[in-house]
């Protein structure tokens, strides 16, 4: 039920910005009609922000939490047949502050399953990318579930291709992360949706933005 709600929401937006004649302002992602990054300079109850296009200010950094592990298996995929939750693939590039595409960055992802729930003995739901020539990076998920204090949010550190750490943040859901009270959530954190893939699954896009 809400999640019916969520992605009419989300249609509605997209449809919005189409319209207006925004989707021209988008940049460093080819993916199509990426067109909310411009949602930013609306203003509008209607718009919320999100992980604009590069413009050079570094990603907005968050705390890690509790969970992080290092290690985690390299993963194109964090979902199995015993994964439940709705399918997500989370996409997007990584640049440097000159807007620069970062090739063979690494991000170590992790989140709680659809129960809320982290798995801190082994590492489901928890994996490693590596950005490609073009600085992009892409990684089948699930939505996240909320836990107590908690949003729904994906966990991401990044390092540079000689394994130096360079920020952590979390990212968030529009129609997800927006719902549920919590201090921590900021919607410039929020990932831009982009059409959903031939098999279903929501897609997203959020771009990081890195001091190198
Ligand atoms: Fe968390």
């Amino acid at each position: 039920m809400g999640g019916t709600m969520r992605w009419r929401f989300g249609g509605v937006w997209v449809v919005a910005l189409v319209l207006s004649g925004c989707a021209s302002r988008v940049g460093a992602l080819t993916a199509p009609a990426g067109a909310l990054t411009t949602v930013a300079e609306g203003g509008s109850p209607t718009s919320l922000p999100a992980t604009p296009t590069c413009d050079g200010t570094p990603t907005l950094p968050q705390t890690e939490g509790p969970y992080y592990k290092s290690g985690a298996p390299e993963a194109s995929t964090l979902v199995d047949e015993a994964t439940g939750g709705d399918r997500l693939m989370l996409t997007g590039q990584v640049l440097t502050t000159a807007c620069v595409p970062l090739a063979g960055a690494r991000l170590d992802v992790w989140q709680a399953d659809a129960g809320g729930v982290y798995d801190n003995a082994g590492y489901r739901m928890r994996g490693r990318v590596t950005t490609d020539a073009d600085g992009r990076y892409a990684l089948e998920t699930i939505v996240p579930g909320p836990y107590p204090g908690r949003t729904p949010h994906i966990h991401v550190k990044v390092f540079d291709p000689g394994g130096r750490e360079l920020m952590t943040t979390q990212i968030y859901l529009i129609g997800v992360s927006d719902q549920i009270a919590d201090s921590i959530f900021d919607p410039r954190l929020l990932a831009r949706d982009l059409p959903a893939d031939a098999e279903g699954r929501r897609v997203v896009a959020f771009d990081i933005i890195v001091q190198p």
